[in-house]
């Protein structure tokens, strides 16, 4: 079994049980059908997706007169593969052949998605891969943010640019963090920001002008969007914003390890055009595991 699905399975998942149990019933009624879509929505696979879903189980003749529930499972497992596995290319920009170096990615989403630890936990794959990181604390408007980035850094071994002042220019500090990257010719750049959507202007302009100064010194190859998988729908509207703010590569959704509702997956994939590249499975800094279709909808269907 996969990590990934060694975990999901132990999260409760009423998702692929109630689907299952309900495809696999003698007869399928009206609301019965009704249930399994409401059961998709539940999951955040949101509407248009599963009722796409349901339209293509029910015009499926093999599912009405199938009782083998095998037989089921897979028509099902097939039909939310399609959903999820969109054939894009979900490695990350900094480990294909050719790469830049430094790589540069940087971390933009909603404060308390994880952004933070996923920056720790992306430097320690990138470590045990041999590589050497930089990571840039540009959340400058709270110092708890640069300490806690620090914390990691010393887990995982890698240097953190920051500043001392709370408040300070985030732009300046990632620029600072380009430059150390680019004369330790390090591997990769890691770019912490801060992530208030209170004022959709004021982060516009910031996240642009972070982009702009590292810029000057390196091409940003990867801007990875953190979305924290338990907060459903909600996600959608901040990666909309973000999306617009400064445009994005992929998506990692994190704290998976505590939802059944990895659907949001289907829905983030479709609205955004850009595909979920890792996923976060939990508070450790092992806990980062690239996004992996098949696995991920074996783990849905437990
Ligand atoms: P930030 O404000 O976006 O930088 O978020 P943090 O990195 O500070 O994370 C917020 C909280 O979520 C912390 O308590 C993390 O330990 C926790 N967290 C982050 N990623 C995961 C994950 O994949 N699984 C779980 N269970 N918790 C996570």
């Amino acid at each position: 079994m996969t990590r990934l699905k060694a975990k999901l399975a132990k999260s409760p998942n009423p998702f692929g049980k109630a689907l299952f149990a309900i495809l696999t019933k003698d007869h399928l009624s009206e609301a019965d059908w009704e249930d399994v879509e409401d059961t998709l929505l539940k999951a955040d696979v949101g509407a248009e997706a599963s009722e796409q879903l349901v339209d293509q189980l029910r015009s499926d003749a093999r599912v009405k007169g199938e009782k083998d529930p095998q037989a089921v499972h897979a028509m099902l497992r097939e039909k939310l593969l399609d959903l999820v596995d969109t054939g894009q290319d979900r490695s990350l920009v900094a480990t294909r052949p050719g790469a830049a170096k430094p790589s540069v990615v940087i971390m933009v989403g909603v404060n308390g998605t994880g952004k933070t630890t996923t920056a720790g936990k992306l430097a320690r794959l990138f470590v045990a891969d041999g590589k050497s990181v930089v990571m840039g604390a540009a959340d400058t408007f709270r110092a708890a943010a640069a300490d806690q980035l620090e914390t990691w850094g010393s887990k995982v071994g890698v240097p953190v640019v920051r500043s001392e002042r709370e408040g300070a220019d985030p732009a300046s500090v990632a620029f600072e963090a380009s430059q150390q990257a680019k004369d330790t010719d390090a591997d990769l750049l890691i770019v912490d920001t801060a992530g208030r959507l209170q004022n959709k202007a004021n982060l516009m302009d910031e996240l642009g002008k972070i982009r702009r100064v590292v810029e000057k010194n390196l091409p940003v190859d990867e801007v990875l969007l953190v979305l924290d998988a338990t907060t459903g729908q909600n996600g959608m509207i901040q990666a909309k914003v973000f999306a617009e703010a400064i445009g994005i590569t992929g998506i990692v959704l994190t704290k998976l390890d505590g939802s059944a509702k990895g659907g949001i997956v289907v829905s983030v994939q479709r609205e955004l055009g850009v595909p979920v590249k890792l996923v976060g499975l939990g508070e450790g800094p092992d806990d980062l595991a690239p996004f992996n279709p098949g696995s991920f909808v074996d783990g849905i269907l437990g």
